[in-house]
């Protein structure tokens, strides 16, 4: 159960196994690289919904995360099982599926969306993931959430080495408008992708909270998670 992955519901989270990024601050990397980190037991799909049957008077709402959850075919079928039952859903996304998302939305299979921006549009993002990517598609799936009409939010990990109050403020310039947008500190420490970024010492939370003096005027709403 958690109350502050789904805002303003109480919900629970389901975590879907695999990723197509590597993000080396990664602190679900069982779900990403199964070869180096044990997954443990995956919950068989009778039983998570026999478990959402039994909190349909307590739940209001299921956040599905991951790794990336767009990566599995079976998402939509998923999804509207989850809908049937009359829960909201919340997906969370790293964006790289914009055609996918698009059919959630269109299917209303989704609620609010939650869309990480790795880092501004340039070079760098691909060494923020760890892997090549196509810029296009997450500029495309920016765009498409933000003309959902569905609650979203977009959030960046800042991360020392990889973000700079440059690439803040350029990710503020790509993203204006957007309803909500939130700065997460990164915390080091504990399970973590890259071994090396355990021990990298994050951002003063002053530094976040300065950045976000600096960009809020771009969104509705702009927070720092600390
Ligand atoms: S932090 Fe990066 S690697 Fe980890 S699950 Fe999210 S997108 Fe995948």
């Amino acid at each position: 159960m958690t109350l502050i992955d789904y805002s303003g519901k109480i919900a629970c989270t389901v975590f879907t196994v695999g990723c197509n990024f590597r993000c080396p601050f990664c602190h679900n990397p069982e779900l990403v690289d199964q070869a180096r980190f044990n997954v443990g037991g995956i919950i068989e799909e009778k039983v998570f919904f026999d478990f959402l049957k039994s909190r349909q008077d307590l739940l209001g709402g299921v956040c599905v995360t991951g790794g990336e959850p767009t990566l599995h075919s079976e998402l939509p079928d998923f999804l509207k099982q989850i809908k049937n039952l009359g829960f909201s859903v919340k997906l969370d996304t790293n964006g790289t599926a914009p055609e996918k998302l698009e059919i959630l939305i269109k299917d209303g299979l989704v609620d609010y969306i939650a869309m990480d921006i790795k880092n501004c549009f340039t070079d760098i993002y691909e060494k923020t993931v760890g892997v090549k990517i196509d810029l296009e598609k997450i500029k495309k799936s920016v765009k498409i959430i933000m003309a959902s009409g569905l609650e979203y939010e977009f959030r960046t990990t800042v991360v020392p080495g990889l973000h700079t109050e440059a690439d803040i403020l350029d990710i503020a310039l790509e993203i204006c408008g957007a309803k909500k947008y939130y700065l997460q500190q990164f915390r080091s420490g504990g399970k973590i992708l890259n071994q090396e970024y355990r021990s990298l010492k994050p951002y003063p939370a002053e530094f976040l909270r300065e950045l976000r003096e600096k960009i809020k005027g771009s969104f509705e709403i702009c927070e720092v998670r600390e």
